[in-house]
């Protein structure tokens, strides 16, 4: 069997969206499953919506997703280079021998004279096809033109194509994922492959580069299935293999509209910077048209290699549920070894003096705040009060639960005895076991105790661990917060 040799091909004119790293994800599992090769070619030749920012956040996206590419153009291989608009010089020999085979041909038409067409077109209320024109210029007529001082355009000749390789109009194929397609080519229109400028186009560029890189089988979204077409007839035409292709279904909001901006995160970069796990995310993103065999949704990458076979994605669209992503981000969380968590919580921690806390300190304190997080973003929210000399209270803690006369009587009781507790998490917990019990004999029940003591030394009526929280904070620290609650 020939080597299997997938690629993704994604245009630097944004951060790496989700859905390219689905695409990305699925050809990497389809060579690893296949022991085959994972090409990254960067397509931008669109020079205008280009730049070094968007190449550097595709590649570093992939990476931190772990979807490392064999072949591309920052590690090289034998079929680069990997850069589109490095490989301008190559793909004049194949225009010419598409002219040469009278499957190409030159159009002079003007910007204007197509628009014309295409306003003909809509006014006979028919989709636009171009109307070939150009394609029997004589020589003589060709040169007149060019006297005029016009480029020409080379166009792809559909029908000449499909003629020669095929019993009539119908183009067919058999998608991975799909099935069989098939269009009528007659509505497919010469395309221009070659711009008066010189650039080739998109449809003729990928060909090549899928020709010249030895592409075996075409991964991609559903959205290039017409592209897929007319590439089918450029292989054909060039005398080249035809890949396989499979197209994916598209990726939907949970509104089953088009996945925007205005939905949550749509780049990778994104879901990172706001604190989703490169891990979680990936497992998410499989799911989105895989579904394991064993019905385990909590998979590793290499996990769901073993597991994955293209003919079972799901040739529907999927929806992207935020709320599943975060209920997974939390599972990877909770999934996470201390060491690392604390490390990964670092850069959501930086409005906070880190130095105030031991390292033993830090590891409690992640230890009794992480259960409830769903980004680690949140741990910034969860984590104020074990830092600094003083808390902030709202006004309606202060007067519903510090000003009662009770929690005043607890916060007095308290500053007097813990001056002389030893300050450990274990004598801490001894020690407010003996006060919540005298203060139960008074009437008080030890939950307003605790309740008391965690509003005026942390600010709030809800949080981690009691003791714990105040063995971090320190004797000096809660006395002094203590005190200051008290009227
Ligand atoms: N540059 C194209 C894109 O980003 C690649 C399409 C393809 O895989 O052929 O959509």
């Amino acid at each position: 069997m020939e080597e299997v040799r997938v690629r993704i091909a994604p245009s630097p004119s944004g951060n790496l969206h989700v859905g390219t790293a689905r695409t990305a994800l699925f050809n990497y599992l389809f060579a690893k499953k296949n022991n085959g090769k994972f090409v990254l070619r960067i397509e931008d030749t669109d020079a205008e919506r280009t730049s070094q920012e968007y190449i550097d956040n595709i590649f570093d996206s992939l990476k931190a997703l772990g979807l490392n590419w064999d072949e591309g153009p920052d590690v090289g291989g034998p079929y680069g280079p990997y850069t589109q608009s490095e490989r301008f010089d190559i793909y004049p020999k194949y225009v010419q021998e598409l002219l040469d085979k009278g499957f190409a041909y030159e159009c002079f038409c003007t910007p204007e004279e197509l628009e014309a067409e295409k306003e003909e077109a809509s006014a006979n209320k028919k989709p636009y096809v171009y109307t070939k024109k150009c394609e029997n210029l004589t020589d003589e007529e060709k040169a007149k033109l060019r006297a005029e001082g016009r480029k020409p355009a080379i166009r792809f000749n559909i029908a000449k194509a499909q003629k020669a390789f095929h019993k009539d109009s119908m183009l067919v194929f058999d998608d991975l994922v799909k099935g069989e397609l098939h269009v009528d080519t007659d509505l497919l229109g010469d395309f221009v492959i070659l711009k008066s400028n010189g650039t080739p186009t998109y449809n003729f560029a990928v060909v090549i580069d899928d020709m010249l890189m030895k592409i075996s089988h075409v991964i991609r979204g559903e959205d290039h299935i017409s592209n897929t077409f007319k590439q089918i007839l450029i292989f054909e035409a060039l005398g080249a293999e035809v890949p396989k292709f499979g197209h994916l279904g598209m990726i939907l909001a949970p509104d089953r509209s088009k996945l925007s901006k205005r939905h949550g995160a749509t780049a990778v970069s994104e879901f990172v910077e706001k604190g989703y796990l490169t891990d979680a995310l990936i497992n998410f993103v499989a799911l989105l048209g895989w579904a394991p065999s064993d019905g385990q949704e909590v998979k590793s990458v290499d996990a769901i290699a073993q597991d994955f076979r293209i003919n079972e994605i799901s040739s529907s669209n999927s929806i992207f549920e935020y709320d599943k992503l975060n209920w997974m981000n939390s599972h990877y969380i909770k999934m996470l070894p201390i060491e690392e968590l604390k490390e990964r919580l670092k850069p959501y921690l930086t409005k906070y003096d880190l130095t105030e806390l031991s390292d033993t300190e830090y590891t409690r304190m992640v230890e009794i705040t992480y259960e409830p997080l769903t980004l680690l973003s949140d741990i910034t929210d969860a984590v104020p009060y074990f830092f600094g000399d003083s808390v902030e209270i709202d006004e309606q803690t202060q007067t519903e639960v510090i000003d009662t006369e009770a929690s005043q009587d607890v916060l007095k009781a308290f500053v007097e005895q813990a001056q002389d507790w030893t300050w450990t998490e274990e004598n801490l917990h001894e020690k407010l076991e003996v006060f919540r019990g005298e203060f139960k004999e008074k009437g008080i029940k030890p939950k307003a105790t605790m309740w008391a003591i965690r509003a005026a030394i942390t600010g709030r009526t809800r949080g981690a661990d009691m003791t714990a929280t105040l063995a971090i904070i320190g004797k000096d620290k809660a006395i002094k917060r203590a005190k200051a609650a008290i009227k």
